[in-house]
């Protein structure tokens, strides 16, 4: 069945067909969505017919997905997606909620969400017979799609910022990656990776650019519909009706805005096909000193004006969000908002999440201080079902966890020293 009919562009709405562009509106520059046939999905798919495969992996979406099977079998790239939900009962309680889960995306293959965009993107580049696939990157997306790409044999360039924590650094170069570190900022790496895809034909996964990032990203929303429909369930028969009028609340932290507008894609394809009746409602959190989207959406305007990006989440650090637009509607069409937070509040966020086994990197942490501000100032209820997004590991960025903690003390090997100290 052939469920991909095209694009549709989210500022002027012209519709495209699938061979006639391949990244964003030739006429504005918009980020183009991609439509999918959903009369035919309804007609041949139901839900259980999802619910009921046995592959836990991102893939078990695949009626839903733009793209065909991927080639090989058992790989990493076969293994995107699927990350747990844990219940957060002692954070809950220091907030003052009493529903609250957090999604930990840290668990995907090279650690961190963008591996749903690059699996997508890579299955895409095999589909159209792309020899080299190129990405920019701050660190994550290019692992991922080092690592997706490793996984199946294609191969892949990436452009990242100088400044990239070497962890990250690390996975590109493992990955066996054509790896090219930029003297500049990720922006400056952004517009090279379009110009060079250009020039050498290369197929470029740029976020916010390639529409298929946002189609591997909305796999997390296919999630979080499967996990809240058992979730919920469970309400019913302990509690009855009394906490329905309270909708799903999902936190987000937002650099590009490209994985809040994925996860809302998924959401409205789910809405559209009839299997949600309700689409959650999207807090954005971002960096206070990369906060471009967040400042167009309380200034009630589309227009984004570029900052100077400057945080310790260097994975949500962006000059000009590629995806800001559509990343400002998802807030807005869901009633909810965006919320700033400082390092200073990621930081404590980072320990916090590490006191319930959860280590996240400064950027998936921010997600978590945007909760922590949004319960403070009533922006979330006490009743209110919560998911916070983890968005990658800890691991990614060890100089910036080191900052989270005090140092462990050096004592000499004796008794009388572990003594002293205690
Ligand atoms: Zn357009």
């Amino acid at each position: 069945m052939n469920k991909f009919l095209g694009y549709i562009c989210s500022l002027c709405k012209t519709e495209y067909a699938t061979d006639e562009v391949a990244y964003t509106c030739p006429k504005d520059g918009g980020n183009l969505d991609v439509v999918l046939d959903y009369d035919s999905i309804k007609a041949k798919y139901q839900p259980e017919d999802i619910l009921s495969r046995n592959d836990p992996s991102l893939w078990r979406y695949l009626p839903l997905l733009p793209v065909s099977e991927p080639q090989g079998e058992a790989t990493p790239l076969h293994s995107a997606g699927g990350t747990p939900v844990y219940k957060l009962t002692v954070p809950s309680k220091k907030l003052g909620l009493q529903n609250l889960w957090l999604k930990d995306e840290s668990k995907n293959p090279t650690a961190s969400f963008k591996d749903r965009a690059s699996a997508v993107v890579v299955a895409r580049a095999h589909e159209i017979g792309a020899e080299v696939v190129v990405t920019a990157s701050t660190g994550n997306a290019g692992a991922a799609l080092a690592g997706m790409s490793a996984a199946v044999g294609q191969k892949a360039v990436i452009f990242a910022p100088k400044s990239a924590p070497q962890a990250k650094v690390a996975q590109l170069l493992i990955f066996g990656a054509k790896v090219i570190l930029v003297d500049g900022t990720y922006d400056d790496a952004f517009d090279l990776t379009v110009t060079c895809a250009h020039e050498f034909g290369w197929y470029c996964r740029n976020t916010g650019y390639n529409p298929f990032t946002a189609e591997g990203k909305k796999t997390a929303a296919f999630e979080i519909w499967e996990w809240w429909q058992e979730t919920h369930a469970k309400w019913h028969e302990e509690f009855g009706e009394d906490l329905d009028h309270a909708p799903l609340t999902v936190i987000v932290s937002v650099g590009d805005g490209n994985i809040i507008s994925g996860i809302h894609k998924g959401f409205k394809d789910l809405f559209q096909l009839g299997w949600m009746p309700r689409i959650p409602r999207l807090i954005g959190v971002q960096a206070e000193g990369s906060a471009a989207v967040s400042n167009a959406f309380h200034a009630n305007t589309e227009k984004i004006t570029p900052v100077s990006a400057r945080t310790i989440a260097d994975s949500i650090s962006v000059d000009l969000p590629r995806d800001g637009v559509r990343a400002i509607r998802a807030v807005k069409e869901t009633g909810g908002t965006y919320v700033n937070v400082s390092d200073e509040e990621i930081l404590k966020a980072i320990a916090e999440l590490g006191r319930v086994g959860v280590f996240a990197e400064p950027a998936g942490a921010t997600a978590y201080a945007g909760l922590v501000k949004a319960a403070a100032d009533g922006v979330v209820g006490s009743e209110d079902p919560i998911l916070v997004l983890n968005t990658g590991s800890g691991l990614k960025d060890i100089h910036a966890a080191m900052q989270a903690v005090e140092s462990a003390p050096i004592i000499e090997p004796t008794l009388e020293a572990v003594k002293r100290l205690l």
